[in-house]
């Protein structure tokens, strides 16, 4: 089996320019993130707020946390203040949570909103008419502490190629649509899309920052 530092790589090899890694750490422990580091990763993505919280002061300051799981609202408070980007907002009542509770500590958040286009119910994320509501009303220039930096999608899980080409290209088209519409919403230019096994996938499809796990550390055990 290669090593942590092989596999980043490797990953970083096939990555094109421009195109930012989040190393996907969630339930694997301390001592990955640290061959990792060692091998010059800084982005890691975790899941879970208590995990996050528990391996963050274990690990050198400049790592930049990325929060990718579900969060609930009554967990913001912990999270705020601990990440570089929040990637997985997925309504308008947490947004505003973030922002209040940014707000009340004296932070600006960085977030993303997360779009649902997969066929699986079980994920989370606004739908796509949903989401363009939100930026056709401006409803952003409420924000006070929080800023949307871009939109983060999964693709459905199966392996039909053309339906996670489709869903990339639908969320690549809602991320487009945002940036026509407000022009003056400076920094929104991310689009994260892409796991390890579609990741190649999201690339082609514009994705600029995947969240690679499993190529990286090897299968979670849960
Ligand atoms: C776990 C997870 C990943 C990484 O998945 P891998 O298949 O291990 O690369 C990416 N994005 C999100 C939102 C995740 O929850």
């Amino acid at each position: 089996m290669s090593s942590v530092a092989e596999n980043i790589t490797r990953v970083l090899g096939e990555l094109p320019t421009g195109v930012r890694l989040v190393a996907v750490s969630k339930f694997h422990p301390v001592e990955k993130l640290r061959e990792a580091y060692a091998a010059g990763q800084r982005r890691f993505g975790e899941s879970r707020v208590q995990e996050l919280l528990a391996k963050e002061p274990q690990m050198p300051r400049d790592v930049e946390w990325h929060f990718i799981g579900h969060l609930q609202t009554n967990k913001v408070r912990q999270l705020i203040g601990k990440t570089s980007l929040i990637e997985s907002v997925d309504s308008e009542r947490l947004l505003d949570l973030i922002d209040k509770e940014s707000e009340r500590v004296g932070v600006v958040t960085r977030v993303l909103m997360q779009v649902h286009v997969a066929m699986e119910e079980t994920k989370s994320g606004f739908l796509p008419d949903e989401l363009l509501e939100y930026f056709r009303d401006r409803r952003f220039e409420n924000l006070k502490a929080t800023h949307i930096c871009g939109v983060m999608g999964m693709a459905s899980n199966t392996d039909d190629m053309q339906r996670v080409k489709r869903d990339f290209a639908a969320i690549a088209d809602i991320y487009g649509k945002i940036r026509e519409m407000t022009p003056d919403l400076r920094g929104f230019d991310t689009l994260s899309m892409g796991m390890s096994h579609d990741w190649r996938l999201a690339v082609a499809e514009g994705s600029n920052l995947v969240r690679i796990g499993t190529s990286i550390f090897g299968e979670r055990e849960y």
